[in-house]
C-alpha cells in the first residue's frame, strides 16, 4: 500500500518510514507532485491536520496522514498552541519565538507546558486522529544546540536536560510526535 505522509521533511519522513512494515510505502508531498500551500487556517491542532490530510485526499486520490503540533503554556491559557510556528510574527522564526515566549513568562514561575501532536489519518474513506503528548517545563534560558523549534527552552518531565540537550533517538522516544506516530504505526501494523 502507498500511503502520504504531508509533509516535505525528508527527515521525518525516514524516521516513521523505518517504523512501518515494509508491505506500506510512504510518499512526501514532493513525491504525488504537490507543491502548492496548504493554508492551516484551523483553530485547533486536530483541524489543521485534518485539513491538510483532505487537501491530499480529495485532490490526490492516495491514502494519507498528516500531522500538526502546537506547545501549549499553563500560565499563558494553552498559547502558543495552534499559532507556535508564528508566535513572534511573521516570517516563522524560533529564536523570536522562544524570546517571546521567556518573556511572556518572565514573572511566573509556574513554567509547566506541554506538547501536543494531532495526527489525522485518511484511510480508504475513513477518518482516523491519533494523539501525542509531552509533558514538561519552559526552562528561565535556553540550554542546548540540537533540535528544532521550541527545544532548548523545553525540559520533559523525569528529565534533568533539555529536548536541545538530547540525540534525535532519545527525543523520539519521548517526545509527543513519536508518541503520536507510534499509535498510528501499531494501528498500520495492526491493519497490515
Ligand atoms: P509542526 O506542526 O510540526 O510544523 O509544528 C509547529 C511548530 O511547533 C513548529 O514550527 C515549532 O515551532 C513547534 N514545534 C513542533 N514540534 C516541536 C518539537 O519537537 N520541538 C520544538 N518545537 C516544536
Amino acid at each position: 500500500m502507498k500511503l502520504v505522509f504531508a509533509t516535505n521533511n525528508l527527515n521525518k519522513l525516514a524516521e516513521v518510514q523505518k517504523m512501518l512494515p515494509n508491505s506500506i510505502e510512504l510518499l512526501s508531498l514532493k513525491d504525488i507532485h504537490c507543491f502548492e500551500d496548504i493554508a492551516e487556517t484551523s483553530s485547533t491542532l486536530e483541524g489543521n491536520a485534518q485539513i491538510k490530510a483532505n487537501h491530499i485526499s480529495d485532490n490526490y486520490q492516495y491514502n494519507c496522514f498528516a500531522d500538526d503540533t502546537g506547545l501549549e503554556v499553563a500560565a499563558l491559557n494553552g498559547a502558543p498552541g495552534v499559532y507556535s510556528a508564528r508566535y513572534a510574527g511573521e516570517p516563522a522564526n524560533a529564536e523570536n519565538n522562544m524570546q517571546k515566549l521567556l518573556n511572556e513568562l518572565k514573572n511566573t514561575n509556574n513554567r509547566q507546558a506541554h506538547f501536543r501532536t494531532s495526527i489525522c489519518l485518511n484511510l480508504n474513506g475513513k477518518q482516523h486522529f491519533f494523539d501525542g503528548v509531552c509533558k514538561g517545563d519552559i526552562l528561565k534560558e535556553k540550554q542546548g544546540e540540537k533540535g528544532f523549534g521550541y527545544d532548548p527552552v523545553f525540559k520533559p518531565e523525569g528529565h534533568q536536560i533539555s529536548f536541545a540537550q538530547m540525540s534525535s533517538e532519545e527525543k523520539n522516544k519521548i517526545s509527543h510526535r513519536g508518541l503520536a506516530i507510534q499509535k498510528l504505526v501499531a494501528f498500520l501494523t495492526s491493519l497490515a
